[in-house]
């Protein structure tokens, strides 16, 4: 092993996705000298950010929107589980961030009518299956934060894998880590900014919070976020947030073994219109909370590759073909498995689920449905987000389903300034987090999803601008 290579900067940032572009960015152009490391060696590096369908929305709601009504739903969709400053700073900062990005040329499209699509990236991600990243939004996005990092001075260690953070005087003042050829490193900088992107990717603590089977989950993502921000940050004294829930979509089973069956197309809006059921013919969690909340629900199973999700005629043709790259046709097109049988027994037996479970599950749900009582079942089926759709009409069908994980939802706990706090509260001097490493925001009981690129940039902008502050001081 050679000597210690020494790299001193004023700030030194963990990873190369959209948190950590923004975050080397900014502070570059207040004339900071920034340096990321990134542990892919690839010159054109897959993570989340380059692999995102690119829709900028906060809490599926339009970013331009009115703050206070913003913070409010914020808080709203994680049921008061986000940090209110967090929220107030989200709700306050996501304009401003993707104007930000629009003023370095980042290209934006309207999605669709829905305002919530008002700010896609250019060019959009999702126009056929499998995953597409080359040339799309995402890629394009980081390639032009990339070229400004280098216009303004800054610059991408690439290999280089962050390990392990260190202290003097109580702040951090660095990290080390390892280069691809196992050459070991030791950065010392002003701040050090964590933006690892998460710990979807990590087994161990899949197991732990999400999942008594992460091979039964699909990963659906870049595979680079192992939880290693988080590692190193609670190793440092940290605070970490709750770490159950995960932003994700209900997939076809067979994407366990098929990867043209994810990004998409996913069975959200079948699930909650419809049924979603387990091996007894039961179900088992609120369908109408939505996607993600069913995503997670599915996971924490005993066995997350036992879900079936059941409709009819009317579902297949209706919510079926909602959305971009809908089940219906893609599903089929892609090779996932769509069950259909003339009756519900018949349907049972095919899919594996217990015959008689099925049909008085599905026959107190259409009675519950037609006199209104959905709300009064065991468990619940709220109403208010999505039209539920009666299971009646022949011929029957069934698909399938396991949950695919895109990133995490909890991690390390900081403030509004995007600081690592400790146990007590007190920010960390020199030690920032932002991105899907975080948490505080999304989550809750029912694992309330804001958006994982409005999270990621404002509080990337806004770790780097407290650092701009704090370095002129
Ligand atoms: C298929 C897909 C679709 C999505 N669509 C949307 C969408 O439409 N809207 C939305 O809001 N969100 C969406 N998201 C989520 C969003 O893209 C992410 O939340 C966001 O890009 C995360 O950015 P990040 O910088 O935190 O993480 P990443 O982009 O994952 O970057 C983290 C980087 O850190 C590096 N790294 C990890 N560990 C280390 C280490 N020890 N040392 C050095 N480097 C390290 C990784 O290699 C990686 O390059 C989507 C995600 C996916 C996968």
């Amino acid at each position: 092993m050679g000597e210690k290579a020494k790299i001193t900067c004023d700030v030194a940032v963990i990873g190369a996705g959209l948190a950590g572009l923004t975050a080397g960015v900014r502070a570059a152009q207040a004339g900071r000298k920034a340096v990321l490391f990134e542990k892919s060696p690839d010159s054109v590096h897959l993570n989340n950010s380059r692999m995102t369908s690119g829709v900028f929305h906060l809490a599926l709601g339009d970013i331009l929107g009115d703050e206070g009504q913003l913070e409010q739903r914020i808080i709203d969709v994680t049921g008061g589980a986000a940090h209110r400053g967090l929220a107030r700073a989200l709700a306050r900062d996501s304009k401003r961030m993707v104007r930000w990005l629009q003023a370095l040329g980042v290209r934006f499209i309207r999605g669709s009518p829905e305002p919530w699509h008002n700010f896609v990236l250019a060019p959009p991600a999702i126009a056929q299956l499998g995953r597409h990243w080359q040339g799309r939004g995402g890629d394009v996005m980081l390639r032009t934060l990339e070229a400004e990092l280098k216009k303004r001075g800054g610059e991408i260690k690439r290999g280089h894998e962050a390990r392990h953070l260190c202290r003097e005087s109580g702040r951090c003042a660095g990290f080390e880590g390892a280069s691809l050829d196992g050459r070991p490193f030791e950065v010392i900088a002003r701040a050090t900014v964590i933006a690892d992107g998460g710990f979807q990717a990590n087994r161990e603590l899949l197991h732990a919070h999400l999942t008594p089977a992460p091979d039964k989950v699909v990963q659906r993502n870049a595979g680079n976020g192992t939880g290693d921000g988080l590692r190193m940050a609670k190793e440092f004294g940290a605070a970490v947030t709750d770490l159950r829930g995960f932003y994700g979509h209900v997939l076809s089973r067979d994407a366990l073994a098929n990867d043209t069956l994810w990004p998409y197309p996913w069975a959200d809006e079948l699930a909650r219109s419809c049924l979603v059921v387990g091996a007894d013919g039961k179900r088992f969690a609120d369908e109408g909370l939505g996607g993600v909340y069913l995503a997670n629900r599915i996971a924490a199973l005993p066995d997350p590759a036992s879900a079936t999700v059941v409709f009819d005629q009317a579902g297949w043709e209706g919510p079926g073909t909602e959305r971009f790259l809908p089940p219906n046709p893609n599903m089929i097109k892609a090779g996932g498995t769509v069950l259909k049988a003339a009756t519900l027994a018949d349907l049972a037996r095919t899919a594996g689920i217990a015959e008689e479970g099925l049909a008085s599950q599905v026959e107190t749900y259409n009675r519950a449905l037609k006199s209104g009582g959905l709300e009064q079942l065991n468990p619940t089926r709220t109403t208010s987000k999505f039209r539920p759709v009666s299971v009646e009409r022949p011929p029957f069908y069934a698909i399938p389903v396991c949950a695919g994980i895109t990133y995490t939802m909890g991690g390390i706990a900081i403030d509004e300034c995007s600081r690592v706090t400790g146990e007590g509260g007190q920010p960390i001097a020199g030690l920032y987090a932002a991105g899907s490493t975080v948490g505080g925001l999304e989550g809750g009981e029912k694992a309330g999803y804001l958006g994982g690129l409005c999270v990621t940039g404002v509080t990337a902008l806004r770790a780097a601008e407290h650092i701009i502050g704090a370095l002129d001081d």
